[in-house]
């Protein structure tokens, strides 16, 4: 029979011993009556510094019969986890599908969709990775942005030059097909146990190209540098028209073009596609040497061989019912310049699967809600972003280098010119970051930034370094869609992804190109596939990872 112990507290380095002889000594017999011990779930317990350890799940099989053992407290001995299929007949009815964006949103929707036996067509407005990875080089090296090929726009989406953490908040039963996907195309196996699996740019990109591979071997048909600039409709949608004056006839229109399509936007605006403007957060990127981090974090574990760099996440609550948080920390990581608008600047982070850059970088954002940006204008949020972002050019010298400032300057409001070292290429530019950001976003993070340096010593040393300007976290807008997973005033139309509102990263993105996969399918007469029916809580649509 298959069980499985839970919660078991574990030394560090423990983990790394064979299971067999620990559950004998656990729960009784020899270890031999252990078949098959299995790590479900590997989280790290940082709660007491001075004694940091793993939390467990450990499945395996046995013939023995428990009765009347003693556990450690909190641990428990339940039945082993039920293995799910995910495999799906094809449907007989093909509709024709346009697949909008190749993120990990639009990437996810075409593998289910293949399933079913429906092969889509992708338009992608970028090129492909090796042209695209060139493109990309060429701005973080010599500052010179291509607005059709960079961090944003290009084959895999965001997600390609993203950090490639894998965690979301959603607890959705398709995550487990998107984990398993990415190890099947060559991600570490260890993601489908670690509480927070991580695979790093350098993995996805390659895991991107051999998806799409696979993708087109099973019929779907991948056209880059094709942008989207249009629709025809006839009480439903007939066909996608994109900027090489084709006209793709379709049933369906999978828009899944991220957060940054604001020309995509715009003409969904024109077209009066039913959307809502959306909370974001804005704020900027913080980097900091990560030993200072690890030290501060691990205490007297620093240095030992279990432990990775390490991670933390801080929120604030502020005096005005704000709050001002950290998001996507990247140990290990690069801060890079995301910018995919002319004349505008954009930071984020990244980190190899190794996470061996000696920096550590997050988010330091406070919430945009959208009385802050009052206006009749659906769009309003993303103008909000832009001139943001332009304000950030013009104080880096128009030039694609990141405004920056000291975490001491920016609290002591001086401008001393003097920079930390940063990861951040081609190069971070002295500035007054007053001039770069909102004031009531100034307001929260002066207030958050003293309350992170109590709960992480060194976080406004005089090492930490500010950059400019995190504003792309999130979509500014949401396209309001049915319980179908069709556009309610656009039947034909499929919001999906992050751009639409409806995921906060890599995986729920993922997940949320899966479920409307599964809406088309059901559509064209597949049964409901119960494992996937599971709806995303609206607030969980927020950043997430
Ligand atoms: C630097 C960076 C680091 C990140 N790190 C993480 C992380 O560690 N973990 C995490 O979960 N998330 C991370 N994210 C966020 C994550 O990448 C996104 O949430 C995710 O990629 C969203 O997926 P998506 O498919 O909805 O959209 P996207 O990935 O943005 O893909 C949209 C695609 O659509 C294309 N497109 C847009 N408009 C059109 C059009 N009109 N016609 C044709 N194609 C179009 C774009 O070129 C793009 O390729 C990071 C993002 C960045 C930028």
């Amino acid at each position: 029979m298959k069980y499985q112990l839970t919660n078991l507290s574990l030394d560090l380095g423990e983990e790394a011993r064979p299971f067999e002889p620990m559950l004998a000594a656990l729960l009784g017999g020899s270890p031999g009556d252990y078949r098959c011990p299995r790590l479900e779930r590997r989280s790290l317990d940082a709660r007491h510094k001075g004694n940091i350890r793993f939390l467990v799940n450990i499945s395996f099989e046995s013939a023995r019969v428990f009765e009347g053992i003693s556990l450690p407290p909190g641990t428990k001995l339940e039945p082993g986890p039920a293995s799910v299929s995910f495999e799906v007949a094809p449907v007989t009815r093909k509709p024709r599908v346009v697949v909008v964006g190749t993120g990990p949103a639009g990437t996810f929707c075409a593998l289910r969709l293949l399933d079913y036996g429906i092969q889509p067509i992708l338009l992608e407005r970028g090129p492909d990775m090796s042209e695209r990875v060139r493109q990309v080089n060429a701005l973080w090296n010599q500052g010179i942005l291509d607005p059709e090929a960079n961090s944003q726009f290009g084959e895999g989406g965001a997600g390609t030059f993203s950090d490639g953490k894998l965690t979301t908040r959603t607890g959705h039963p398709a995550i487990r097909f998107v984990l398993e996907t990415f190890v099947r195309f060559g991600a570490d196996p260890r993601i489908l146990y670690l509480a927070k699996p991580h695979v790093g740019t350098d993995v996805i990109r390659k895991c991107s190209v051999l998806i799409r591979k696979e993708a087109q071997r099973r019929g779907a048909e991948y056209r880059f540098k094709t942008k989207l600039v249009d629709f025809r409709e006839a009480g439903a949608i007939r066909a996608a028209v994109t900027d090489r004056g084709e006209e793709i006839p379709c049933d369906a229109l999978v828009l899944a073009p991220g957060h940054s399509a604001r020309d995509t936007f715009g003409m969904l605006q024109n077209h009066g596609v039913a959307m809502r403007q959306k909370a974001f957060a804005m704020g900027v990127r913080i980097e900091h040497p990560q030993d200072l981090i690890d030290r501060a974090q691990y205490g007297p574990s620093f240095g030992h061989p279990s432990l990775a760099p390490a991670d933390y996440k801080l929120v604030c609550n502020l005096s005005n019912s704000r709050a001002a948080y950290s998001f996507c920390m990247c140990p290990g990581g690069e801060v890079i310049q995301c910018a995919s608008e002319a004349g505008g600047l954009v930071v984020n982070g990244m980190s190899n699967a190794k996470r061996d850059s000696g920096f550590s970088n997050s988010g330091l954002v406070a919430k945009v809600n959208t009385s802050d940006f009052a206006s009749e204008d659906l769009l309003a949020g993303m103008h909000l972003q832009r001139k943001w972002e332009q304000a950030c050019f013009r104080a880096a010298g128009e030039c694609y280098g990141a405004p920056a400032m000291s975490v001491r300057d920016f609290l002591d409001a001086r401008a001393t010119g003097l920079l930390p070292r940063t990861s951040f290429r081609p190069f971070a530019v002295p500035a007054d970051l007053t001039t770069c950001l909102p004031e009531f976003v100034l307001a929260q993070l002066r207030e958050a930034l003293p309350e992170f340096e109590n709960k992480i010593r060194g976080f406004g040393s005089r090492e930490a370094i500010l950059l400019a300007i995190e504003s792309r976290t999130s979509s500014p807008i949401q396209l309001l869609r049915g319980d179908d997973g069709q556009s309610i005033s656009h039947p034909g139309l499929y919001p999906c992804g992050e751009g639409a509102g409806f995921a906060g990263g890599i995986t729920s993105a993922a997940v949320d190109g899966i479920r409307v996969a599964e809406w088309i399918a059901r559509g064209a007469g597949a049964p409901t596939f119960e494992p996937f029916e599971k709806r995303i809580k609206s607030g969980d649509v927020a950043t997430d990872y």
